[in-house]
């Protein structure tokens, strides 16, 4: 089926590459999600698999932009560990995160203790923690020793971090370190490419209904293809041209330069024009 943008009510928009570059907003893409913020043509949902920030800080990333933003938009790998804890109300988890995302889950689930106890955890959950220890790891090992069984999940599969110094240490590597030591393998890994992350956005529209917009095939695109909803492949990130001519899976249901582009789409005169 071709891509109708008329069709369509909401974008998950992927950061990183599509409405950002590092720090810098990517200015037609923004600007089109502005326009579209104001005269409420679609709902936006923002995106990002990076768990060592709270959602508070790309509340602040995003607004800071110029688009208007609240935290329900905002989707990262964190709430779904919260509905993963409040789903299975478990009251003792040692979680390794950074303090500030402790804190920050800490105030969502007031009733569970963020700790370390080997009798009484009822679920480890890795993050990606700029500030983990050996002592952090230790603790993790010593609790699958001792209990083969305990629920053990993950925020997102990330190999590693893009960085201004090239790829840094993610959780993926972390879980890969954890395996070396003694097998440990965690019975989930959320963020992209699982669809458990627009499970809000799955919520409220139907699937065509629903876009996902990214730069990465193998987790943006990946993931709307598991969640069974279009994919727009921005070019203003990671994916190049040649690197799409490569890819062997289904193509994106639309390819642009970048986000802002996709306005056009909407104005059948201007399509028509084109053909
Ligand atoms: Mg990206």
């Amino acid at each position: 089926m071709p891509f109708e943008l008329n069709a369509k009510k909401a974008f998950v928009c992927d950061l990183d590459g599509t409405l950002f570059m590092g720090p810098q907003p990517i200015e037609p893409a923004v600007r089109f999600v502005i326009d579209a913020c104001k005269s409420r043509r679609f709902a936006f949902y923002y995106l990002t698999n990076n768990t060592s920030k709270t959602p508070e800080a790309y509340l602040k990333k995003i607004g800071g932009a110029g688009i208007p933003v609240v935290d329900e938009q905002i989707l990262t790998p964190l709430a779904t560990l919260e509905s993963y804890i409040r789903e299975r109300a478990y009251r003792s988890v040692y979680l390794v995160a950074s303090e500030a995302v402790t804190a920050f889950l800490q105030r969502r689930l007031p009733d569970v203790a963020f700790e370390f106890a080997l009798e009484r955890n009822e679920l480890m959950a890795l993050a990606y923690d700029p500030e983990l220890t050996y002592e952090k790891l230790r603790r993790l090992a010593v609790l699958h020793n001792a209990r083969p069984e305990l629920d053990f999940v993950a925020t997102h599969p990330d190999a590693c971090c893009p960085s201004e110094n090239g790829p840094i240490p993610d959780v993926g590597g972390m879980l890969a370190l954890l395996k070396t030591t003694n097998g440990m393998t965690p019975a989930h890994v959320f963020g992209k490419p699982s669809p458990s992350l627009m499970a809000p956005v799955l919520q409220r529209f139907a699937r065509e209904e629903i876009a996902v917009v990214g730069d990465r095939l193998y987790t943006d695109k990946a993931m709307a293809d598991r969640a069974g909803v279009d994919f727009v492949c921005v070019l203003s990130g990671e994916t190049t041209r040649a690197s799409l001519a490569a890819y062997t899976g289904s193509p994106p249901a639309v390819v642009v330069e970048q986000f802002g582009e996709i306005a056009a789409m909407g104005e059948p005169t201007a399509r028509e024009n084109h053909e």
